[in-house]
């Protein structure tokens, strides 16, 4: 077994409130954060605030993150990091803000990295110290060294590394109130994609099977109970912090295997068709469910039966939260794209090895008409 997840993680009702101590020790200046208006509407930046007033600490807001988050977004949150003279981040809402928060971090320490030294984790001076509250229940970016990114090539690319994590992560299922039903769904399948995607992976070990099974057995039922809700006022707080807490064990599940190839090929349906981040990789669960029930029965039928569900209801359950995708593909689009998935350590980390002519397979069954 190999774990490795320093962060202080505490999540619950208050826990932002209760926790003004613990952010007051990390610094005296801070930039907070944002997309455009998430973390103000669902009460988490009245929250943090209030916590770094009480502690006497000078604040500013950085609310120019936007969803998959370009690096252009993060070095100018460095520029602003600097300009304001922070000592600590917090980062408030969902991935695309965590995971900016991340990078923020880093390039605040170290102005004008380029890409490549910023991948290549060539920092000169470690990252400021970061404090991730969460908006969505989706990503587990509170517990994870990963933050995703879109490179000035327009790629989603994930930069993972230990000096990533955050110092401390609060989560509060209340401010996942405010999301609407369809962003409910789409960030619920991305936690079980998490959870699926993390099982089936050559670096599953006994740690991150416990956290993807118990996130499986969380999220099926609370998922299809919120895919037979109207709208978002019908989810109740309850199913609110089941879907949080089983979000969080995606993140944990991941944090030691990362994700593999529907993360990997859903990147591509967020570039080029604007698909949100969770339906572009739940939309590729059915075909890695089968991959795995043909490659590795026994892994497959384990996972079954420790998750208590099967093939049919996961299936039916990650159907009923996705909307129609009305996605056509050529095969020279097709063809075009299979380099990036070659070589690729992420697709190569599936069970069963799912190799890139199998994934125009997948693509050609599912979008060339
Ligand atoms: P998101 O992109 O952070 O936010 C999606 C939308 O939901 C935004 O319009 C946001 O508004 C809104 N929103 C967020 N919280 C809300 C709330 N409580 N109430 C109302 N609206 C709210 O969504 P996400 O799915 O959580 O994050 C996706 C990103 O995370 C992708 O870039 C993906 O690649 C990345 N990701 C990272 C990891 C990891 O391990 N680090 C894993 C999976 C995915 P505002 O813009 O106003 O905030
Ligand atoms: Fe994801």
């Amino acid at each position: 077994m190999k774990f490795y997840m320093p962060t202080k993680l505490i999540t619950g009702a208050g826990s932002v409130a209760q926790s003004a101590e613990r952010i007051g020790a990390l610094g005296r200046r801070c930039l907070i954060v944002t997309g455009k208006s998430s973390a103000k509407k669902c009460g988490a930046l009245d929250d943090v605030t209030a916590a770094l007033d009480a502690q006497g600490i000078a604040w500013q807001v950085y609310d120019g993150v936007r969803q998959n988050p370009t690096l252009e977004s993060c070095a100018e949150g460095g520029a602003a990091a600097r300009a304001f003279g922070a000592d600590f981040l917090v980062g408030v809402g969902g991935g695309s803000p965590l995971d900016a928060t991340k990078a923020i971090a880093v390039l605040a320490a170290n102005p004008g990295l380029s890409e490549a030294d910023l991948y290549a984790e060539r920092w000169p001076d470690p990252p400021l110290k970061s404090v991730l509250v969460g908006t969505t229940a989706g990503t587990g970016s509170e517990v994870t060294p990963i933050s995703v990114l879109t490179t000035e090539s327009g790629r989603k690319r994930g930069l993972r590394s230990e000096r990533l994590y955050a110092a401390l992560s609060l989560g509060d299922a209340k401010y996942t109130m405010t999301l609407p039903r369809a962003f409910t769904l789409s960030t619920g399948v991305d936690a079980l994609a998490h959870c699926v995607e993390s099982y089936f992976n050559k670096k599953a070990d006994e740690v991150s099977r416990a956290f993807a099974v118990r996130g499986v057995r969380i999220l099926v039922p609370a998922l299809a109970e919120a895919a037979a809700a109207e709208d978002a006022a019908a989810l109740s707080p309850e199913l609110r912090a089941r879907l949080y807490d089983a979000s969080i064990l995606g993140g944990l599940a991941i944090n030691t295997t990362g994700t593999t190839v529907p993360h990997n090929v859903g990147y591509y349906l967020t570039e080029h068709y604007g698909v949100s981040h969770g339906i572009a990789c739940a939309v590729f669960q059915p075909a890695l469910l089968a991959h795995v029930k043909r490659t590795v029965p026994e892994t497959a039928a384990a996972f079954y039966a420790e998750t208590g569900t099967d093939e049919e209801t996961l299936l039916g359950v990650i159907r009923a939260a996705l909307p129609p995708l009305d996605i056509r593909m050529t095969k020279a689009e097709i063809d075009g794209q299979l380099p990036r998935w070659e070589n690729n350590a992420a697709v190569q980390s599936a069970l069963g090895d799912f190799t890139p002519a199998q994934i125009r397979e997948m693509l050609t069954e599912m979008f060339v008409r």
